[in-house]
């Protein structure tokens, strides 16, 4: 029996992942769940599942004197000697830390949160290094590139191909683009996420992410990782080798299956509740290149990717605060862009060596955007 601790139980992949552990609760017993502050649903979990350590991060006096609060209470959960696997379904770099501790005490992170791999990549697989831990991705494109790699490594590589859907701007002009709503940006065509990812995915400021994460996880060069669009979200991704063959994945749009492989890779388990990819219901499959005057957020972020040190740190900072001030109503949807493009402006060169130099660049790129905006 695995034990698997769930950071963010609460959240779009917490909620997906725990039904996926329902069909399989012979092999996983969920040991630990952390929420940030919806109290209700964490407490409907604790009812069905039982586990033995419980954490609301932002819980006060009405919190139920079992669980833990704090944000420490995550690195707690990471390491629980009784947890073999960690589920990192926490939004933001605030997921970082229990990355990092999950890792340094050898655990398998199943990794969804991949803003801790853009924040403090180099960090991370020191981490991983020095405890023996294992990152197995969760984001579905990178799941697709794992299974394609089937074991090869980074000299058998000539590219990935990471598909994108265009999110729901795809075919808008591009000063339309930058005054979209919020309703807007969050009607994904093809994807049910949070509202975060939901709206990088808007902006493909989350393609960026996915690129750095891509450097990463799989040790391959920034002029070997392609973005390409792909409206259906069939193709999860693909892999060019060295002698020019191509492997894709492909199955329907959810994050059941990279969820159900992140716990068992390199197993497969057996398991009728995956939704079933039909070829046909599927359709017309195409492709088309990014529209860079549109988004130009994917452009600056895999720039910050190239220029490394605390400039991934500093775009994805400066975009986590950007984010939250377009979701407030208080920036313009093309406030994004220029947030993050004016942050990277004053502060890609910051030192990013450890991880207090990585918060304090985190920092300065949240301030920058608060002051670009006034806010
Ligand atoms: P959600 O916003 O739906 O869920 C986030 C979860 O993290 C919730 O449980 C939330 O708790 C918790 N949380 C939020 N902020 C904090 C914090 N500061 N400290 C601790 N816990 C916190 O996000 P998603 O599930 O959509 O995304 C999670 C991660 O997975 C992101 O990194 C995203 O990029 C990645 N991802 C998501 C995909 C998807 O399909 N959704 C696909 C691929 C990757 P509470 O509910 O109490 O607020
Ligand atoms: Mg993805």
């Amino acid at each position: 029996m695995q034990g698997v601790a769930i950071l963010g139980s609460t959240g779009s992949i917490g909620t997906t992942a725990l039904r996926v552990l329902a069909r399989h609760r012979d092999r996983f017993a969920v040991r630990a769940v952390t929420a940030h502050a919806n109290a209700a649903l964490l407490a409907k979990q604790v009812g069905e599942w039982a586990p033995s350590y419980v954490a609301l991060v932002e819980g006060d006096a009405e919190t139920p004197a079992a669980w833990r609060r704090g944000s420490a209470s995550l690195v707690e959960a990471a390491t629980l000697p009784s947890v073999d696997v960690v589920l990192n379904a926490i939004v933001g770099a605030a997921g970082l830390d229990a990355t990092l501790a999950a890792l340094g005490a050898g655990k398998r992170v199943a990794l969804a949160n991949k803003e801790s791999l853009v924040v403090g990549g180099a960090l991370v697989d020191a981490a991983a290094t020095r405890g023996g831990g294992t990152v197995v991705p969760v984001d579905s494109e990178h799941s697709a590139i794992l299974q394609c790699l089937h074991g090869r490594g980074a000299s058998d590589i000539r590219r990935l191909v990471i598909t994108a859907s265009g999110g729901p701007f795809r075919e808008w002009p591009a000063d339309r683009v930058r005054s979209a709503t919020v309703q807007d940006a969050l009607n994904h065509p093809t994807w049910s996420m949070g509202r975060k990812i939901t709206v990088d995915s808007a902006t493909l400021a989350n393609k960026a992410l996915e690129v750095i994460e891509a450097h990463f996880l799989f040790g391959v060069g920034y002029d070997q990782i392609e973005v390409v669009v792909h409206p259906q979200s069939i193709v999860h991704s693909m892999v060019e080798f060295r002698d020019g063959s191509v492997l894709a994945q492909l199955g329907v749009p959810s994050m059941e299956l990279p969820i159900l492989y992140a716990l068992s890779h390199p197993e497969r388990l057996e398991d009728a509740g995956i939704p079933v990819f039909d070829p046909v219901a599927a359709g017309r499959l195409t492709f088309e290149p990014v529209r860079h005057d549109a988004f130009p957020c994917l452009g600056l972020g895999v720039a910050a990717g190239r220029a490394g040190g605390a400039a991934p740190a500093v775009f994805n900072g400066a975009n986590e605060q950007a984010v939250a001030l377009f979701l407030d109503g208080r920036i313009p949807f093309g406030g994004i862009a220029t947030g993050i493009e004016q942050a990277l402006d004053r502060h890609a060169g910051l030192a990013g060596g450890d991880l207090e130099s990585l918060w304090h660049a985190d920092a300065a790129a949240r301030r920058s955007v608060r002051e670009t905006f006034g806010c």
